[in-house]
């Protein structure tokens, strides 16, 4: 068992949940904090809105946890959440706090290190600890091309939300359970000023890459802006989002965010269809936790074949415009129109 006091030691999680549950993102960041530091022993605390001590929470020891605090506040209100987080970790402040780099995290987060008027770090790559119980987080600028570390003076709190879609979820501790405390109700909750109206579901055109389910990427082997229209054709019929490999982002059919690969987005679909695209490694970084992947090519020896759960050897344009065809003629457009009823 950890007790409450162990606060001052912890590094502290704020956990976003979503339609009732504990969303992906924050198991995401639950299982990253785990592997860095829970496993030197550091207290893993996550904070939560809830006023039950559900078993859902204490599962989360099985990520790494190894206690909730309960806020008595409804899920979603980020502004409430962040005051009282502030009266109560007033006490005894954890050395660190992070969040999911997600909207609600980044409210909940940087907000309260505005209202504190403290230094935080948005998106960071990493966190880990350095000698002397230091703490270091990385971030990445111009393009992703340079990393930047900060490393922060012991004693001083580090208030960071960290990037998602870069880890793989794992129960590290099978069987283990976090301790679920709830924290007492300090009288009524003054409304959050911010009022969710509902939830619309991202257009695959515009969304992040890392968040699509489903995505069309496109290499050299496409050879024309026109290609890339085509391709864009077939992903708004399939509701996916389109990426691209460096080639296509130098030659300017795709834009810089829709490079999938070690100096682009790294993502993980549902399902991945790739298009005249070779496989270098440098590109495949970036999409080896996709669920499923297709790929076309005209050489059947292209190591993105050999990755691929199902090959087609034919030539990618060709292969495209079947699809549309055929789409079209099931009355197509399925995923767009699903996508704009969500
Ligand atoms: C430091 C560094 C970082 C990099 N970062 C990235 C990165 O983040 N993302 C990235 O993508 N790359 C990155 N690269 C570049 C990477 O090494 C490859 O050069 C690049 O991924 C190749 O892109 P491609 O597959 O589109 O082109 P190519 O390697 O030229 O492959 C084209 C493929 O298309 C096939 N083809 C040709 N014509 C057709 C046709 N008509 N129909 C079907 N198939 C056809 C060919 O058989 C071939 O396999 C990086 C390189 C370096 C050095």
């Amino acid at each position: 068992m950890v007790s409450v006091g162990v606060l001052s030691e912890a590094f502290c999680l704020v956990l976003e949940q979503e339609a009732g549950s504990v969303s992906e993102a924050s198991l995401e960041v639950i299982t990253e904090l785990y592997g860095r530091v829970g496993r030197q022993g550091r207290p893993l605390v996550g904070i939560g809105c809830g006023e039950q001590p559900t078993a859902e929470f204490a599962l989360l020891g099985e990520y790494g946890l190894d206690l909730v605090l309960l806020f008595p506040v409804p899920a979603g209100w980020a502004t409430v959440l962040r005051r009282r987080m502030k009266t109560y970790l007033d006490r005894q402040w954890p050395p660190v706090l992070v969040a999911p780099a997600t909207l609600w995290g980044e409210e909940v987060v940087l907000g309260l290190a505005s209202e504190l008027d403290v230094p935080a770090f948005s998106n960071c790559m990493q966190l880990e600890t350095v000698e002397n119980g230091a703490v270091r987080v990385e971030r990445l600028f111009y393009e992703e091309k340079i990393a930047v570390r900060y490393t922060l003076a012991p004693g001083s709190p580090l208030l960071a939300t960290l990037a998602v879609g870069l880890t793989n979820v794992r129960r590290r501790r099978p069987g283990h359970r976090a301790e679920v405390v709830c924290v007492p109700d300090t009288g009524r909750l003054p409304a959050d000023p911010v009022t969710v109206l509902g939830r619309i579901k991202a257009d695959p055109r515009t969304m992040d890459l890392e968040e699509a389910d489903v995505i069309v990427c496109g290499g050299r082997g496409l050879g024309s802006a026109e290609n890339f229209a085509l391709l864009a054709k077939l992903a708004d019929m399939l509701g996916a989002a389109v990426g691209g490999t460096r080639v296509a982002r130098d030659n300017g059919w795709i834009t810089a965010e829709r490079q999938i690969g070690q100096t682009g987005k790294v993502v993980k679909p549902e399902l991945l269809l790739s298009f005249g695209v070779s496989g270098a490694t440098q590109h495949t970084i970036g999409l080896r936790d996709s669920r499923r992947i297709v790929a076309v090519n005209k050489d059947k020896n292209a190591p993105m074949m050999k990755l691929a759960d199902v090959a087609i050897v034919a030539d990618a344009r060709e292969v495209i415009v079947e699809l549309i065809r055929r789409l079209e003629a099931a009355g197509a457009g399925l995923g767009r129109r699903a996508a704009r009823q969500n």
